[in-house]
């Protein structure tokens, strides 16, 4: 029996990595699969054909994670299209790194728009949904670094610390409705957004990893079919840290 079998879900951000790793391993539990990108339409289209081949249903949409009209017509959409929305995975975001001296006041709201209002955007817009469903489960994609601090990091630790208190809020409002929200904190995945850094500093972190690997988008999508199936239904506001030991 698949573990998410006639149930619809919307992951943000998979035409690459991570996102793209939960829409594909979703698709092969039995989900079918929404999801958006923003600049990797090629990438999209193919993602299409290759959730589609796992025979389910799959839609990709254009769509900006920090527009909240955007959120909202997409909701709309997904909910028309596929007459449902059973597991929201909020997983896109940025870095714009540098050191507080010279961060820009558009580094830090380009990433607190894109990876922590991008958050609000679609459970404001979904919240009517899952309630008169009474049933849900959100997961939203934090960071390690939204637990610890990194140095040329502010803004983007701060977003992903930010995801782990509105987590909770939800968890608290929407609980009674049978709707769980809960958050999954990465450590270091091997994707196009850590690929910019160099081997000796990557060396140098797998080697500080307990588990000695870089992580991969299929250890994080494995951590999201627990949280979007009923395996976990009697848990919610909690953040699981997918790191390898890292942050131990
Ligand atoms: P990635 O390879 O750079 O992929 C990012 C995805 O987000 C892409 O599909 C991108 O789409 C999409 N995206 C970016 N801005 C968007 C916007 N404004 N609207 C809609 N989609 C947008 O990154 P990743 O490593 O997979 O990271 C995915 C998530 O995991 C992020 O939230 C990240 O912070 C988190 N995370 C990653 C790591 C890591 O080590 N990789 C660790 C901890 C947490 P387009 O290409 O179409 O723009």
């Amino acid at each position: 029996m698949k573990l998410l079998e006639g149930k619809c879900a919307l992951v943000t951000g998979a035409s690459k990595g991570i996102g793209r790793g939960i829409a594909l391993r979703f698709a092969e539990e039995g989900a079918n699969v929404a999801f958006t990108y923003l600049s990797s339409v090629e990438k999209g289209e193919a993602l299409v054909k290759e959730l589609e081949s796992k025979g389910v249903k799959a839609v990709g949409y254009r769509s900006d994670a920090s527009d909240f009209a955007a959120a909202e017509e997409l909701i709309n959409s997904v909910v028309e299209e596929f007459g449902a929305l059973d597991v929201l995975v909020n997983n896109a975001g940025i870095t714009r790194d540098n050191l507080i001296m010279r961060m820009t006041e558009e580094m830090w709201d380009e990433v607190i728009n894109v990876n922590l209002k991008s958050i609000f955007n679609t459970v404001k817009a979904s919240t009517r949904t899952f309630m008169k469903q009474k049933s849900g489960s959100i997961i939203n994609i934090t960071s390690v670094v939204g637990l610890k601090g990194n140095a040329g990091q502010a803004n983007y630790a701060a977003s992903k610390a930010g995801i782990i208190g509105f987590t909770k809020s939800i968890a608290l409002e929407l609980g009674s409705r049978n709707v769980r929200s809960n958050a999954i904190a990465p450590g270091f995945i091997e994707t196009e957004m850590t690929e910019e850094l160099d081997e000796n500093t990557v060396q140098g972190w797998r080697d500080a990893i307990p588990l000695k690997r870089g992580g991969q988008p299929e250890d994080i999508a494995a951590a999201a079919v627990f949280l979007a199936s009923d395996l976990s239904s009697y848990i919610t506001g909690q953040t699981i840290q997918v790191d390898g030991g890292m942050l131990t």
